[in-house]
Protein backbone atom coordinates (compact mmCIF):
# COMPACT_ATOMS: atom_id res chain seq x y z
CA UNK A 1 0.00 0.00 0.00
CA UNK A 2 2.44 2.75 -1.49
CA UNK A 3 1.15 6.41 -0.83
CA UNK A 4 -1.29 7.20 -3.80
CA UNK A 5 0.50 8.73 -6.64
CA UNK A 6 3.85 7.74 -6.20
CA UNK A 7 5.82 4.53 -7.43
CA UNK A 8 8.03 2.76 -5.50
CA UNK A 9 10.21 3.36 -7.83
CA UNK A 10 11.04 6.79 -7.33
CA UNK A 11 12.83 5.78 -4.56
CA UNK A 12 16.14 5.05 -5.83
CA UNK A 13 18.78 4.84 -3.34
CA UNK A 14 16.88 3.50 -0.70
CA UNK A 15 18.17 1.75 2.39
CA UNK A 16 15.95 -0.76 4.84
CA UNK A 17 14.99 -0.35 8.07
CA UNK A 18 12.12 -1.72 10.34
CA UNK A 19 10.00 -0.33 13.28
CA UNK A 20 8.36 -2.58 15.82
CA UNK A 21 5.48 -1.31 17.87
CA UNK A 22 3.80 -1.92 20.84
CA UNK A 23 -0.16 -0.56 20.95
CA UNK A 24 -2.37 -0.55 23.29
CA UNK A 25 -4.07 -4.33 22.52
CA UNK A 26 -7.64 -2.90 23.25
CA UNK A 27 -7.22 -0.51 20.49
CA UNK A 28 -5.04 -2.31 17.86
CA UNK A 29 -7.81 -5.55 18.64
CA UNK A 30 -10.82 -3.30 17.81
CA UNK A 31 -9.53 -2.15 14.69
CA UNK A 32 -8.46 -5.48 13.36
CA UNK A 33 -11.91 -6.78 13.93
CA UNK A 34 -13.24 -3.51 11.70
CA UNK A 35 -10.54 -5.15 9.18
CA UNK A 36 -9.16 -1.30 9.23
CA UNK A 37 -5.11 -0.74 8.51
CA UNK A 38 -4.19 0.43 11.75
CA UNK A 39 -3.58 3.83 12.61
CA UNK A 40 0.25 3.65 13.77
CA UNK A 41 0.53 1.61 9.82
CA UNK A 42 -1.44 4.35 7.97
CA UNK A 43 0.97 7.21 9.64
CA UNK A 44 3.95 4.99 8.44
CA UNK A 45 2.56 4.99 4.94
CA UNK A 46 2.16 8.41 4.99
CA UNK A 47 5.95 9.19 5.40
CA UNK A 48 7.73 11.28 3.69
CA UNK A 49 10.27 9.94 1.23
CA UNK A 50 9.30 6.55 2.30
CA UNK A 51 7.07 3.92 1.08
CA UNK A 52 6.03 0.93 3.74
CA UNK A 53 6.98 -2.09 2.25
CA UNK A 54 5.51 -4.78 4.76
CA UNK A 55 3.77 -4.98 8.14
CA UNK A 56 3.98 -8.27 10.06
CA UNK A 57 0.79 -9.81 11.71
CA UNK A 58 -0.04 -8.22 15.25
CA UNK A 59 1.71 -10.31 17.95
CA UNK A 60 -0.14 -10.69 21.80
CA UNK A 61 2.89 -10.43 24.16
CA UNK A 62 2.83 -10.17 28.09
CA UNK A 63 4.07 -6.66 29.10
CA UNK A 64 7.57 -6.35 30.71
CA UNK A 65 8.30 -5.10 34.46
CA UNK A 66 5.00 -4.49 36.28
CA UNK A 67 2.39 -6.91 35.89
CA UNK A 68 -0.69 -5.25 36.60
CA UNK A 69 -0.73 -3.72 32.96
CA UNK A 70 -2.82 -4.71 29.56
CA UNK A 71 -0.99 -6.92 26.98
CA UNK A 72 0.48 -5.64 24.42
CA UNK A 73 0.30 -5.74 20.82
CA UNK A 74 3.36 -5.68 18.52
CA UNK A 75 4.21 -5.85 14.95
CA UNK A 76 7.37 -5.22 12.72
CA UNK A 77 7.30 -3.54 9.59
CA UNK A 78 9.61 -3.00 6.94
CA UNK A 79 9.65 0.86 5.57
CA UNK A 80 12.27 2.30 2.21
CA UNK A 81 12.99 5.69 3.08
CA UNK A 82 15.45 7.97 2.19
CA UNK A 83 15.32 9.62 5.89
CA UNK A 84 18.50 9.52 7.35
CA UNK A 85 17.91 7.65 11.06
CA UNK A 86 17.53 10.24 12.90
CA UNK A 87 15.18 11.92 10.52
CA UNK A 88 13.21 8.89 10.80
CA UNK A 89 13.54 8.34 14.82
CA UNK A 90 11.82 11.91 15.05
CA UNK A 91 9.02 11.47 12.41
CA UNK A 92 8.48 8.12 14.72
CA UNK A 93 8.64 10.12 17.84
CA UNK A 94 5.85 12.42 16.05
CA UNK A 95 3.85 9.47 15.35
CA UNK A 96 3.81 8.40 19.17
CA UNK A 97 3.25 12.24 20.32
CA UNK A 98 0.05 12.24 17.50
CA UNK A 99 -1.47 9.26 18.70
CA UNK A 100 -1.10 10.15 22.57
CA UNK A 101 1.64 8.45 24.20
CA UNK A 102 1.98 9.76 27.47
CA UNK A 103 5.65 9.66 28.63
CA UNK A 104 5.76 8.98 31.83
CA UNK A 105 8.55 8.19 34.72
CA UNK A 106 7.69 4.41 34.60
CA UNK A 107 9.89 3.18 32.52
CA UNK A 108 8.50 -0.04 31.55
CA UNK A 109 4.82 1.10 32.30
CA UNK A 110 0.93 1.52 29.95
CA UNK A 111 1.51 2.96 26.85
CA UNK A 112 -0.62 3.86 24.03
CA UNK A 113 1.94 3.51 21.09
CA UNK A 114 5.75 2.90 21.05
CA UNK A 115 7.73 2.96 18.18
CA UNK A 116 11.28 1.88 17.93
CA UNK A 117 13.99 1.87 15.09
CA UNK A 118 15.12 -1.97 15.25
CA UNK A 119 17.80 -1.87 12.25
CA UNK A 120 18.69 0.50 9.28
CA UNK A 121 19.93 -1.64 6.28
CA UNK A 122 23.35 -2.86 7.76
CA UNK A 123 24.21 0.81 9.74
CA UNK A 124 25.44 -0.16 13.59
CA UNK A 125 24.67 3.32 15.26
CA UNK A 126 25.87 4.52 18.81
CA UNK A 127 24.20 8.04 18.95
CA UNK A 128 22.80 9.26 22.13
CA UNK A 129 19.05 9.64 20.78
CA UNK A 130 19.52 6.25 18.61
CA UNK A 131 21.16 2.41 19.26
CA UNK A 132 20.46 1.09 16.16
CA UNK A 133 20.17 -2.69 16.36
CA UNK A 134 17.83 -1.52 18.59
CA UNK A 135 19.58 -2.72 22.00
CA UNK A 136 16.70 -5.10 23.21
CA UNK A 137 15.33 -6.92 20.27
CA UNK A 138 18.09 -10.01 20.55
CA UNK A 139 16.24 -11.08 23.37
CA UNK A 140 12.51 -9.86 23.12
CA UNK A 141 10.14 -12.38 21.39
CA UNK A 142 7.94 -9.93 20.78
CA UNK A 143 10.60 -8.37 18.67
CA UNK A 144 11.90 -11.49 16.92
CA UNK A 145 9.15 -13.34 15.99
CA UNK A 146 7.11 -10.58 14.07
CA UNK A 147 10.72 -9.62 12.41
CA UNK A 148 11.17 -13.17 11.09
CA UNK A 149 8.00 -13.11 10.00
CA UNK A 150 8.66 -10.25 7.42
CA UNK A 151 12.19 -11.02 7.18
CA UNK A 152 13.02 -14.79 7.35
CA UNK A 153 16.46 -14.61 6.08
CA UNK A 154 18.05 -11.78 7.54
CA UNK A 155 21.58 -11.34 9.32
CA UNK A 156 22.09 -8.78 11.47
CA UNK A 157 24.67 -6.73 11.31
CA UNK A 158 27.04 -8.59 14.20
CA UNK A 159 26.54 -11.46 11.72
CA UNK A 160 24.27 -13.92 13.72
CA UNK A 161 21.32 -15.03 11.40
CA UNK A 162 17.64 -13.62 12.36
CA UNK A 163 16.87 -17.33 13.02
CA UNK A 164 19.47 -18.57 15.70
CA UNK A 165 18.08 -15.48 18.02
CA UNK A 166 14.48 -17.24 17.43
CA UNK A 167 15.33 -20.53 18.35
CA UNK A 168 16.70 -19.54 21.44
CA UNK A 169 14.19 -17.22 22.24
CA UNK A 170 11.39 -18.37 25.13
CA UNK A 171 8.11 -17.31 23.60
CA UNK A 172 6.61 -16.06 26.48
CA UNK A 173 2.87 -16.59 26.14
CA UNK A 174 3.59 -14.73 22.55
CA UNK A 175 0.31 -15.56 20.49
CA UNK A 176 -0.28 -14.02 16.75
CA UNK A 177 -3.72 -11.90 17.20
CA UNK A 178 -4.66 -10.89 13.55
CA UNK A 179 -3.63 -10.29 9.97
CA UNK A 180 -2.60 -6.63 9.40
CA UNK A 181 -3.58 -6.66 5.85
CA UNK A 182 -2.77 -4.01 3.91
CA UNK A 183 -0.54 -4.68 1.16
P1 LIG B 1 11.51 4.20 25.05
O1 LIG B 1 10.76 5.05 26.03
O2 LIG B 1 11.98 2.92 25.61
O3 LIG B 1 10.77 4.04 23.74
O4 LIG B 1 12.84 5.00 24.69
C1 LIG B 1 12.78 6.17 23.95
C2 LIG B 1 14.16 6.77 23.88
O5 LIG B 1 15.11 5.85 23.40
C3 LIG B 1 14.17 7.97 22.97
O6 LIG B 1 14.59 9.09 23.69
C4 LIG B 1 15.20 7.63 21.88
O7 LIG B 1 16.03 8.72 21.61
C5 LIG B 1 15.97 6.48 22.48
N1 LIG B 1 16.39 5.45 21.51
C6 LIG B 1 17.65 4.96 21.40
N2 LIG B 1 17.73 4.05 20.44
C7 LIG B 1 16.47 3.94 19.91
C8 LIG B 1 15.91 3.15 18.85
N3 LIG B 1 16.66 2.25 18.16
N4 LIG B 1 14.59 3.30 18.57
C9 LIG B 1 13.84 4.18 19.28
N5 LIG B 1 14.31 4.96 20.28
C10 LIG B 1 15.62 4.84 20.59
Amino acid sequence: SLPAGVSSRRYRRRSNSSASYRVSSCRAACEMVEGAFPSWAAALDRLPESALQQVSQLYGSRPMGPADQPDYVNAVVRLHTRLSPLALLDQLQKIEREQGRVRKDERWGPRTLDLDLLLYGEQVIQHERLIVPHYGMKEREFVLLPLAEIAPALVLPCGTPLTELVARCPRNGLEILACATGE
